[in-house]
């Protein structure tokens, strides 16, 4: 039997909330009471990502107050009623995850969550104090099914899980092979991420980037090649390691529009172009149709993840596969999450988490 935890009324929480551009303050809410058939997680840990980002910097055009956060680790603090789940218990270690798909719709209903035709970063969730992902509350109310269990590490470590959980979505659906190259375009957290997980399917990376610094860690997570395009003809250099064939895959982790035509440069035939990043400023680009055809290039989108992904972060994370601590930049504790916004928008962090 699950041990159910029913919470005193009239307890109050932390909620982070974005409040304007350039805004963001501790505000004590209401603290959720668990729902029957609902989850209540403590979380301890949320990572900024590139989102929370746009909303601090006004950049997603919003109605504020936001309580955004979606990269959230902690521990179950109760159950609710008719949770029929013997898998899960109060106090187990937890991330949680794919709480915006509306689970009714026809990607969910096929195991394409990260699809949902409803999903939205901007609606209220349960327990929430206004709109937004919520993560960056004390506790978050959730369906059973958006509770991931972990082991092992620590919560700031474990929130991780969320943007790699992503990545392997994206490396998964570009499915590259024992031998194959792939050039991974950017080397922040997500093309880091990129680069670790075609390592560990067997191709041979080619990192690129202008920031020497991060082409050093991409080289230490295994990537057999590091470019930097300021310093070299990126092209040639990759028809050099090629012997000419081109590169089987192409990662843009990048959000510039114009860099998907230069994965064109880079593919060679049969070869596929992942666009992981959203674009932004989104504008048209051009593409040679016809080579698309005569080469069988394929090109592919991905973005978000869903349940089976997330399963396959958590165990990664769990058991040492992937290792998150060189992409933890800083620790703020939510006292000091408007610090930790802004640090994140200078662009130079990898990940900024804000602990409860
Ligand atoms: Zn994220
Ligand atoms: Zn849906």
């Amino acid at each position: 039997m699950n041990e159910k935890t029913n919470l005193m009324k009239g307890s109050m929480m932390r909620s982070i909330l974005i409040t304007g551009t350039g805004e963001a303050e501790v505000r004590s809410v209401s603290k959720p009471v668990c729902a029957d058939g609902m989850i209540l997680v403590r979380i301890e840990a949320c990572g900024i990502c590139t989102y929370e980002q746009r909303i601090f910097q006004g950049i997603h055009k919003t109605d504020y107050p936001v309580v955004s956060g979606h990269e959230t680790a902690g521990y179950i603090e109760a159950i609710g009623k008719d949770v029929h789940s013997e898998e899960l218990k109060v106090g187990d270690r937890v991330i949680v995850g794919v709480t915006l798909p509306c689970r009714t719709c026809y990607p969910c209903r096929t195991g394409n969550q990260q699809s949902c035709r409803h999903f939205s970063a901007l609606k209220q969730l349960p327990g929430q104090p206004c709109i937004g992902s919520g993560g960056f509350s004390e506790y978050m109310m959730v369906l059973p099914q958006s509770v991931f269990k972990y082991y092992h590490v620590s919560p700031v470590e474990a929130c991780l899980a969320e943007p790699l959980s992503c990545v392997i979505h994206s490396v998964e659906t570009a499915d590259p092979q024992f031998g194959q190259t792939a050039v991974v375009i950017g080397a922040g957290f997500m093309g880091l991420l990129h680069t670790l997980l075609c390592v560990r399917r067997g191709a041979c990376v080619i990192a690129m980037d202008f920031n020497e610094e991060r082409l050093e860690l991409a080289k230490k997570l295994g990537a057999c090649y590091t470019l930097n395009p300021g310093k070299a003809d990126a092209a040639a250099e990759i028809r050099r390691i090629t012997h000419g064939e081109g590169a089987d895959l192409v990662f843009d982790t990048t959000p510039a529009a114009k860099t998907v035509e230069t994965a064109f440069d880079y593919i060679g035939k049969l070869g596929k172009i992942m666009i992981y990043s959203g674009i932004y400023p989104n504008q048209p680009i051009q593409i040679n149709p016809h080579r698309i055809h005569s080469d069988s290039i394929q090109l592919l989108g991905s973005a978000n993840s869903n349940d089976r992904d997330f399963v396959r972060a958590a165990a990664m994370i769990s058991y040492g596969l992937v290792d998150m601590k060189p992409f933890i930049s800083g620790i703020y504790p939510a006292e000091q999450a408007k610090e930790a916004l802004i640090s994140s928008c200078t662009g130079k962090t990898f990940r900024n988490i804000i602990t409860f």
